[in-house]
């Protein structure tokens, strides 16, 4: 094992909290390139993001999910709303597949769709649609300070490494990689990343990626944090195993002193 030190987060609700994003590039992907007649797109849609989109937000592990979320929430018939949402997500994964199923739609086709919605965004103006993205600084000053104590970064995301990097480099970060979901599982990397780096902590907001993490014999030794400012279920929080730390943004520096 090399003794170069890296530091690992995730990006989306842990280095910035993109919801207005997710709403807004996952509805134009509706509007332009998905072939529904089961939604009619009204521009107000585009104003606000609705609770139910906020609340599902937890559960989506990659983004085509969203497209498929947005979908159900516009839907002009039986849309899902409060009264409705909690059988969407006491079985969240079968229907994200039973909705691809009855639409005759591919993840991967939906996956495509929404990078395309967020390249056009940037193409017409990329100002906008980086604004649409808010920082968490705290995390923006973490990541500065590792730097200063020649401690590298790394980000694994579930976006496409393309959109990372534009956003990263906007907030004046420059990591060592970034990784995106073309990249494979975080844990398929984080297992790679061990063979040539020491990693001193994953910050990531999504428990169930830091338990996989924790109970793969090769990545088991990875300091793991869940980032309390981040996409958290309610239960997140509670019955966590002694092996994974819930951080607040007030506690970052802590991690620095720590980790040596
Ligand atoms: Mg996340």
């Amino acid at each position: 094992m090399s003794s170069q030190k890296i530091f690992l987060f995730d990006f989306d609700g842990v280095i910035v909290d993109g919801m207005h994003e997710y709403w807004h590039s996952s509805l134009l992907a509706c509007e332009k390139y998905l072939n529904s007649q089961h939604i009619i797109i009204d521009q107000k849609l585009y104003k606000t993001v609705p609770n139910s989109f906020k609340e599902i937000r937890p559960w989506v592990k990659y983004g085509w999910e969203m497209i498929l979320i947005v979908h159900e929430i516009i839907r002009t018939e039986n849309p899902l709303k409060n009264h409705n949402k909690d059988n969407f997500i006491n079985n969240y994964h079968q229907n994200c597949q039973k909705i691809l199923n009855y639409n005759s739609w591919k993840a991967e086709e939906l996956q495509k769709i929404l990078d395309k919605s967020r390249k056009c965004q940037i193409d017409k103006d990329f100002k906008s649609w980086v604004n649409l993205h808010k920082p968490f600084f705290e995390v923006i000053n973490f990541m500065k300070d590792l730097r200063k104590k020649e401690i590298k970064t790394g980000i694994i995301t579930t976006k496409g490494k393309i959109f990372a990097e534009k956003i990263l480099k906007q907030l004046d970060i420059y990591p060592e990689f970034v990784f995106g979901y073309e990249s494979g599982t975080k844990i398929k990397i984080a297992e790679k990343l061990t063979q040539t780096y020491k990693i001193l902590g994953f910050i990531e907001d999504r428990k169930k990626t830091l338990i996989d993490i924790k109970q793969n014999s090769r990545t088991s030794h990875i300091p793991c944090f869940l980032a309390d400012w981040g996409y958290l279920k309610e239960l997140d929080r509670y019955n966590l195993s002694n092996e994974i730390k819930l951080i607040k943004l007030g506690n970052l520096e802590e991690l620095v002193a720590i980790q040596r």
